[in-house]
């Protein structure tokens, strides 16, 4: 938790105008009104005792809006080490991780990671220009200030009193399209708030906590992916519908029972949804593995559930070819086994049709051929006569030419 949360919280709705409301504003004013660049010894001193009301202005430069947006774009590292941090002068231990490849406080890493996560799911993509800052980079800020030789000459708080020192702060990448906006919509969701009136890229993490974070726990294993709907002793009809919250890498997610695979999906659109219908009911432990393109293995969550009965069990469907995780040359054969009332199976890869087939007795086979080779996910859908859907299943292969 991020010092001085508490007292932050105390008050019911914390907003941007609680931390830059009149008062502060009128010691900004004091301290830095009407003094000229190349000051004297005497004035930085002033401006020394000035420096709490200067925290209201970080001095930030503002960001380049899309420099990093899609390099360092979601990269959390949570590796952690410890740093110091500084609030109103005081100095404190802080734990710093890293996220979009800049340092930032844990805690702050943590709800910015679910906040970066909800609007991707927005398609708007979010991304720290500048996080947590040390001692002498803001000597170094607040040098350029004074002296007016460097960092474009702009404002900075006083070593010390920034919020970029104490871990809250985050300047993120306000100027590409439709961060800002979605911001002021959904950042107080993640305890996120505008605090410095002229700096709209200026973000600080007041709380409370969005929920466990990747970071979350002695930082060690870092679950990029996180069940969206699933809650751990929850109790669900069968017909089970999964879906994740997973990191930008992410390019298809796999859910598995007991080491057997229920589906899988590579639609972040829907969150990586996918449905299954559990033959028995009760106990059940979902798995939920987030890979990268490359299927190398980015992350993985699980949950324990209780399936009840619930939708009745109107069919179900197996992938009799492609085997899950088998490489396959391309032009392959696509069959399933099914029980149940299933009038023809649908096959789809990345949401484009391949086909489908009415042959119940030849396995409701269809012939794909790829345009582009590497890992696909492959649907099927069994639908019944009238075109319900009775059953869907997926796999995830690997093409080569
Ligand atoms: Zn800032």
């Amino acid at each position: 938790m991020p010092r001085g949360l508490t007292a932050r919280r105390s008050a019911d709705s914390p907003t941007a105008a609680e931390h830059a409301g009149a008062p502060a504003l009128e010691r900004r004013v004091l301290c830095t009104g009407g003094m000229t660049r190349r000051l004297g010894a005497v004035v930085t001193l002033l401006l020394s005792a000035c420096g709490q009301g200067i925290a209201q202005l970080e001095g930030d430069t503002p960001p380049e809006a899309d420099a990093l947006a899609s390099t360092a774009q979601e990269l959390i590292s949570c590796a952690a080490r410890s740093e110091t941090g500084y609030e109103n002068g005081r100095a404190f231990a802080i734990t710093v991780v890293t996220v979009d490849g800049k340092p930032a406080e844990r805690a702050t890493a943590n709800a910015y990671a679910l906040m970066q996560a909800a609007a991707l799911r927005d398609g708007v993509r979010l991304s720290v220009v500048s996080g947590f800052r040390s001692m002498s980079e803001q000597r170094y800020l607040y040098a350029c200030y004074v002296n007016c030789a460097c960092n474009n000459c702009n404002l900075a708080a006083s070593p010390g009193y920034s919020n970029h020192q104490s871990g809250e702060a985050l300047d993120l990448n306000t100027g590409a399209a439709g961060v800002y906006g979605w911001l002021t919509r959904n950042a107080a969701r993640f305890g996120f708030y505008r605090t410095v009136p002229s700096e709209d890229w200026h973000w600080e993490f007041l709380g409370p906590s969005p929920g466990p974070g990747p970071c979350d726990a002695g930082g060690g294993a870092t679950p990029v992916v996180r069940f969206d709907n699933l809650e751990a002793g929850g109790w669900y009809t069968n017909g089970l519908w999964m879906r994740v919250q997973a990191s930008s890498a992410v390019r298809f997610v796999t859910y598995t029972s007991d080491g057997f695979t229920l589906g899988a999906s590579e639609h972040r659109d829907d969150g990586f949804s996918a449905r299954y219908v559990f033959s028995g009911l009760g106990d059940r432990t979902i798995v939920a593995t987030a890979f990268d393109a490359d299927r190398k293995q980015l992350g993985v969550a699980q949950v324990k559930v209780k399936v009840t009965a619930g939708d009745t069990q109107r069919g179900s469907l197996d992938f009799e070819s492609p085997a899950d995780g088998g490489w396959f040359e391309n032009g392959i054969w696509l069959k399933v086994n099914t029980r149940g009332p299933v009038a023809r199976v649908r096959y789809s890869a990345g949401g484009f049709a391949l086909g489908e087939s009415t042959d119940a007795a030849g396995q409701f086979p269809v012939r794909a051929t790829f345009t582009t080779l590497g890992w696909r996910v492959i649907t099927a859908v069994a639908v019944d006569a009238r075109g319900v859907e009775v059953a869907r299943r997926s796999t995830v292969v690997r093409l080569t030419p």
